[in-house]
């Protein structure tokens, strides 16, 4: 199951992401891309960025300021034929992205 939380990007960490990557787009507001979890940051993808490998994430805990962060990609492959990678950065809490459910879950706030 995945974490609920979102978070509205704030407008200069919009622009500071655009810089960074070359994506034309940057998402206003991102989702927690972890299994859903009770304690811990919460990370929302922003971007690829340019170098391979490292992915700029947004960093945000309860309703404290979001911060930008560089993450190099979790290594971590699934063992099954046709799992992928993980989508998530090195070192993440939960389960990997392959490990969960795809369900989504219905907004509670
Ligand atoms: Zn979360
Ligand atoms: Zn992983």
């Amino acid at each position: 199951m995945r974490c609920a939380h979102w978070r509205r990007v704030p407008l200069e960490l919009v622009r500071e992401a655009r810089e960074k990557s070359s994506a034309e787009h940057v998402d206003r507001a991102v989702q927690c891309q972890l299994s859903a979890h009770d304690d811990g940051d919460h990370y929302g993808l922003l971007a690829d960025v340019g170098e391979y490998g490292t992915a700029l994430w947004l960093r945000w805990r309860g309703s404290t300021e979001a911060e930008q962060a560089v993450l190099p990609d979790c290594p971590v492959v699934a063992s099954e034929p046709g799992g992928g990678g993980c989508g998530l950065f090195a070192g993440h809490i939960e389960q990997h992205t392959w490990e969960d459910t795809p369900k989504e879950v219905p907004c509670v706030s």
